[in-house]
């Protein structure tokens, strides 16, 4: 597996086909999602490792761990018609180590080496990045976290609380597809910042 490889498996998954507002399901794009995933993989946080996705959506990211080797990957989602995007992606990539909990990321309590998450930004639902930063922080040692760079000093403030340091960062300028009515460009950028954060 190569990351242009990668990027063009990811690719080829389903979408949001009705994303919802509220749950601000925005998905990673296949690019981005390569990316980070490969910087991830390079830092020996993937391979052999038990994977959570949290949020997993329609599972850009965490089926993508698995194609880069993850022992096992758990994919948290609480939106039913996400999930049937979700199964059906797992299927076509015919990915065998993936497993769907179909349930709110607060109750999910099994252990994993790291997470990789794309958590909603807590635009529209207030504080929502901090459920899924205080999960992840919970459960795993190390933390693969996606905010909007406007969020900088919360993400630090959690960490900081929480005993984990932030050891990389990088900027991504991720494209939103139009798919909200409110939208008026076809497709708009916003600003991202992918966090590495580890316990210390
Ligand atoms: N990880 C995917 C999706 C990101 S959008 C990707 O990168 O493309 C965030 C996802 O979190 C959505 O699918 C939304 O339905 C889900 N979500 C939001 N709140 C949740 C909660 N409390 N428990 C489980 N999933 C939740």
């Amino acid at each position: 597996m190569t990351k242009s490889g990668l990027a063009i498996s990811l690719s080829r998954l389903e979408s949001f086909s009705d994303p919802k507002l509220m749950k601000e399901q925005y998905s990673t794009d296949s690019e981005t999602a390569a990316d980070l995933l490969w910087f991830a993989y390079m830092q020996g946080d993937i391979e052999t490792k038990v994977i959570a996705d949290l949020g997993a959506g329609t599972g850009i990211l965490g089926i993508g761990c698995c194609l880069l080797g993850a022992k096992k990957c758990y994919l948290v989602e609480n939106d039913p018609e996400a999930i049937i995007s979700l199964k059906k992606n797992i299927e076509v990539m015919q990915i065998k180590n993936a497993e769907i909990v179909e349930s709110d990321v607060a109750s999910f309590a099994k252990k994993a080496d790291a997470v990789v998450q794309n958590p909603p930004f807590g635009t529209k639902a207030r504080h929502a990045d901090r459920e899924f930063l205080e999960k992840a922080f919970s459960i795993a040692k190390v933390v693969y976290s996606l905010h909007k760079s406007s969020t900088r000093k919360f993400v630090e403030a959690i960490a900081k609380d929480r005993g984990f340091s932030i050891t990389n960062r990088i900027k991504y300028m991720m494209p939103l597809k139009a798919t909200h009515s409110f939208h008026r460009k076809k497709i708009q950028r916003i600003e991202v910042e992918l966090y590495r954060l580890k316990s210390a």
